[in-house]
C-alpha cells in the first residue's frame, strides 16, 4: 500500500443499508467508502442481527468461526463477509447475542455489546487483518478501547494499533451495574477503582471509550466544544475536559449519490440545480399524496425526525397554532415519545388541510418530503451534527434551525443586508424565538427573487464526505506517526511534537484533577456529587454522603464540619480537606 494510506477497521453497531435506527447508520454506511476513495484499505464490522434483510444474508460468505471466552463464558464467534459498494463488511455472528426481536432494547445489552467489542478484537489475527487504526463509534463500542488497553495492546499482534472513538450522541451512554466490569468485560479491577469506567456508581461504556481511546472525535466542532460544558456534557463533561487535548470535531458528510435530486428514483419529478419549477412539482405531488390542500404557492415546512425531547419538540408544541397561523403547511414524519405522537395526531384533526402527521419510519417518503418541502425545521435542544439539514440543502430545501452543534457549523443565517446565508436560525432555546424565525423565513419565501436565489445557493453547497474524509485521513496519519516522519524527513524537527498517551495504568483522572485542583479548590457548598467524586480520596460513596449532608443540614459553615458526615473520620478529613474550600 502507498505511504500515508492506512488500514482502518470501522466498528459500529449499525450501518446503512443493512440495519438503521439513526444517523450513526448513515455515517457507518458512507464514511468507509469515502475513506476508500482517499486510498485507504477500509473495512467495516457490525453485528449480524436477525433484522438484516435476507438479500444481504444470502450474499454473505463465511470467513471463519471459533470459540472465545467472554470473561468466564465460552461462546461461539462466527465471522461472515460481503462486499457492498466496494467496502468489505464483516458481520459478527452469534445467534445467542444477535438473533433477537430488538436491536438495542435487551436486558443484557451490556453483554451483547461487550461480546461485539471483544469479538472484533479477537477476530483480527484469525481473519489476517492488522489495522493501523480501529475506529469505534458510540457507547456500543465503548468497551473496545478499554479491552484493547486491558489485554490486547500487550500482545505483539496488536501493539502498533491505535484506537479512535467517535461520539455521535453523548446522551446515550450505556450505563450498567458495576458488577459487569469483572463478570462480563473481565477487565482488571483498577479500571473501575480509578474511576475511568465508572460514572455515578455505574459502569459507563461511553466513558470507557472516552478514557481509553488514543483519540476521541465527535461529529462537529461546535459539539466538541459544547460537550465539555455542563449544559451539554450529559454528566461526562469532566471526562471530556480531561481528554481535551485528544478531542476534536469532524463534521459528518452525506452520500451525494444516495441523496441526489437528479437520480433519486423515489422522487415524483427529478430535478437539477436551477429547476425550481420541478421542485414545486414535487411539493404538489406530496400535497396530493398526503391529502393536504394542493397549492404550489403555499410554503411547506418539513420535519423528519425521531420524536424525542432532543429535537426541540417542546418548542414546536408551545407555539404550534401560531406556526399554523403563518399560512404554512406542516408535514411531519417520525416516531418516538408517545406524548409528541399523540399531540400531533390530535392537531391533525384541527388542521386537516395544512398538517400531515405520519407516525412511522419510511425512507422513501422521507426523500419525497425533503424534495417537496420549502423549509425544514430543526429547533434542536442539542444536535451533535444533524444530517437532515445537509440532506435538505441537497434538495434545495431551506433549513430553519437552532444554532447548536452541527447546525451551528453548517447553516449560515440569512442576512438581508448582504444577501448572504443558507438558512434561518435562532440562538436561544425559546419557542417565540423559533416562531419569529419561522415567520421571517415565510416572509422571505413570499419574495420569490430572494427565495429562489437561496434555493440555488444551498443546492451548490458541498457537504459530501470528501472534505471530512480528508480530515479523518489526516487524523489517522497523525496518530500513526506518519506526520512526524514526514517532518523529520524534511529536516523540520522543531515542528515535531510526538504525543505519548498513557491511558490505563495510572488512574489518569485523579492525576489530572490533582494538578488542576492545586490552583483551584472545589467548593463543598457548590460542587455536585460527580465533581466531588473525582477528587482523590473521595469517590462516589463519600461524595454522595457529603451532598446529602448538605441537603439536609444546609451549607457547611466551616470545613471541619465534614467530620460530621458519616464515615469521614479525622484521617480522611486531613486527606481530603486540602482539596476543598467552603
Ligand atoms: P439522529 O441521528 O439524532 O436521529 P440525524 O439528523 O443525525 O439525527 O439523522 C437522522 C436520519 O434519520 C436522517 O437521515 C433522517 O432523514 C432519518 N430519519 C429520521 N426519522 C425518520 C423517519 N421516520 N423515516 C425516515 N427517515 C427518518
Amino acid at each position: 500500500m502507498k505511504k500515508g494510506k492506512k488500514k482502518i477497521l470501522f466498528v459500529a453497531s449499525e450501518a446503512d443499508p443493512f440495519i438503521k435506527t439513526g444517523g450513526l447508520a448513515d455515517v457507518a454506511g458512507s464514511l468507509p467508502q469515502a475513506l476508500i476513495e482517499e486510498g485507504h484499505d477500509v473495512r467495516l464490522v457490525i453485528p449480524q442481527y436477525r433484522q438484516i434483510p435476507k438479500k444481504y444474508k444470502d450474499r454473505m460468505e463465511s470467513v471463519c468461526h471459533f470459540r472465545t471466552k467472554l470473561a468466564w463464558r465460552d461462546t461461539y464467534l462466527g465471522v461472515n463477509k460481503l462486499v457492498e459498494d466496494g467496502v468489505p463488511v464483516y458481520f459478527i455472528d452469534n445467534q445467542y447475542y444477535f438473533d433477537r426481536d430488538s436491536i438495542y432494547e435487551n436486558e443484557d445489552k451490556h453483554e451483547q455489546f461487550a461480546f461485539f467489542s471483544q469479538a472484533v478484537l479477537d477476530m483480527l489475527p484469525v481473519i489476517g487483518f492488522k489495522p493501523d487504526v480501529i475506529h469505534a463509534n458510540d457507547w456500543q463500542t465503548g468497551p473496545l478501547p478499554l479491552l484493547f488497553a486491558d489485554r490486547y495492546r500487550q500482545q505483539s499482534y496488536y501493539q502498533d494499533i491505535k484506537t479512535v472513538f467517535t461520539i455521535h450522541n453523548l446522551r446515550y451512554q450505556g450505563q450498567f451495574d458495576g458488577h459487569a466490569a469483572g463478570d462480563v468485560l473481565g477487565v482488571a479491577p483498577h479500571h473501575w477503582a480509578s474511576g475511568n469506567i465508572r460514572h455515578n456508581g455505574l459502569l459507563n461504556y461511553m466513558k470507557a471509550g472516552i478514557m481509553y481511546a488514543d483519540h476521541i472525535t465527535t461529529v462537529s466542532e461546535s459539539y466538541a466544544n459544547e460537550i465539555q460544558t455542563s449544559y451539554f456534557g450529559e454528566g461526562l463533561d469532566y471526562a471530556l475536559r480531561l481528554r481535551a487535548d485528544d478531542l476534536s470535531g469532524i463534521l459528518n458528510g452525506i452520500s451525494y449519490d444516495k441523496f441526489d435530486p437528479e437520480t433519486n428514483k423515489n422522487l415524483a419529478v427529478r430535478f437539477s440545480k436551477g429547476e425550481v419549477d420541478k421542485k414545486i412539482a414535487n411539493k404538489v405531488h406530496i400535497q396530493q399524496k398526503m391529502g393536504l390542500e394542493v397549492n404550489g404557492d403555499k410554503p411547506l415546512i418539513g420535519f423528519i425526525s425521531r420524536l424525542v425531547e432532543q429535537k426541540g419538540l417542546d418548542l414546536v408544541k408551545t407555539v404550534f397554532d401560531e406556526i399554523m397561523a403563518t399560512g404554512a403547511q406542516f408535514l411531519i414524519l417520525g416516531t418516538g415519545q408517545r406524548e409528541y405522537e399523540e399531540f400531533f395526531k390530535a392537531k391533525q384533526r384541527e388542521y386537516p388541510d395544512n398538517l400531515s402527521v405520519n407516525i412511522k419510519y419510511d425512507a422513501q417518503l422521507a426523500d419525497q418530503i425533503y424534495a417537496g418541502s420549502d423549509m425544514f425545521l430543526m429547533p434542536s435542544r442539542f444536535e451533535p451534527c444533524g444530517l437532515s439539514q445537509l440532506i435538505s440543502f441537497r434538495y434545495g430545501t431551506i433549513p430553519v434551525v437552532r444554532e447548536t452543534g452541527g447546525l451551528n457549523d453548517t447553516v449560515v443565517a440569512y442576512n438581508e443586508e448582504t444577501g448572504e446565508g443558507t438558512g434561518f436560525s435562532f440562538a436561544n432555546y425559546n419557542a417565540h424565538d423559533m416562531l419569529h424565525t419561522i415567520e421571517r423565513a415565510v416572509s422571505f419565501y413570499n419574495k420569490k427573487g430572494i427565495w429562489n436565489k437561496l434555493v440555488n445557493r444551498v443546492m451548490n453547497l458541498d457537504y459530501s464526505w470528501h472534505n471530512s474524509a480528508q480530515k479523518y485521513s489526516e487524523l489517522y496519519r497523525q496518530l500513526t506517526g506518519d506526520e512526524e516522519q514526514r517532518l523529520l524527513q524534511k529536516g523540520d524537527e522543531s515542528k515535531v511534537q510526538i504525543k505519548v498517551y498513557e491511558p490505563d495504568l495510572k488512574p489518569k483522572s485523579d492525576v489530572k484533577v490533582k494538578k488542576n485542583k492545586a490552583s483551584k479548590k472545589i467548593s463543598i457548598n457548590q460542587a455536585e456529587a460527580v465533581e466531588l467524586a473525582e477528587l482523590p480520596g473521595i469517590g462516589d460513596a463519600y461524595a454522595e454522603r457529603i451532598v446529602s449532608y448538605r441537603e439536609q443540614n444546609g451549607d457547611f459553615t466551616k470545613k471541619s464540619d465534614l467530620t460530621k458526615v458519616k464515615g469521614i473520620g479525622k484521617k480522611k478529613y486531613q486527606k481530603i480537606s486540602k482539596l476543598l474550600t467552603l
